[in-house]
């Protein structure tokens, strides 16, 4: 196998590509590509009605193995309108992805700066294992505590090493999906 870290070969041939963007990007090589102009009608809408967070393109998953091992994973685009150099939630373990073995797999969705303070994928985790907490208590127990009381807002989605899936929010909506055997089930 490749060392950790390192992309295995088969999907080595698509994160190229987008490495070498944005290397280039960064080094000024290639130009950010313009806006569009819907996407600059949004970002003046944005502007106008004073919201900082809005457009949220976050795809998170989180899976289970035949042994029991749970995984999580999330990938985004961080914020409409962000400062340049923001780092939301999504790459801190802990934040807006973690995994524990036995225990939980949680991935993110929301205002990150709320998801980073409350160090909330592993808050679930913490509820689960030390006050022995359900998925699902554990996800609406931080989603109040850390989003809600905070005037935050997100989503999480868990599976529990059991196969409990749980997906909370206190966001307007969340698309989420499963898979039962050969069917995808839609949820939202
Ligand atoms: N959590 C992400 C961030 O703050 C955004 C999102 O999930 O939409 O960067």
């Amino acid at each position: 196998p490749p060392p950790a870290g390192r992309p295995t070969p088969g999907n080595d041939d698509g994160l190229r590509p987008a490495d070498d963007r944005r290397r280039n990007r960064a080094s000024g090589r290639e130009p950010e590509p313009a806006p569009t102009r819907r996407g600059r009608r949004q970002l003046k809408d944005l502007h106008s009605r004073h919201i900082p967070f809005e457009g949220h393109g976050t795809v998170g998953a989180v899976a289970i193995d035949r042994d029991g091992r749970v995984c999580a994973g999330t990938s985004t685009g961080g914020i409409a309108d962000q400062m340049d150099g923001r780092v939301g939630d999504t790459p801190i373990i802990g934040a807006g992805t973690y995994a524990r073995r036995n225990v939980a797999g949680i991935s993110c969705t929301g205002q990150g700066e709320a998801f980073i303070r409350g160090v909330v994928a592993y808050d679930v985790i913490a509820r689960m294992e030390y006050r022995r907490d359900s998925l699902r208590s554990a996800i609406v127990g931080t989603i109040l505590s850390n989003l809600t009381d905070k005037g935050a807002n997100g989503g999480i989605i868990g599976l529990s090493a059991d196969g409990d899936l749980v997906i909370g929010r206190n966001s307007a909506m969340i698309n989420a999906a499963y898979r039962d055997g050969d069917t995808i089930v839609t949820l939202d």
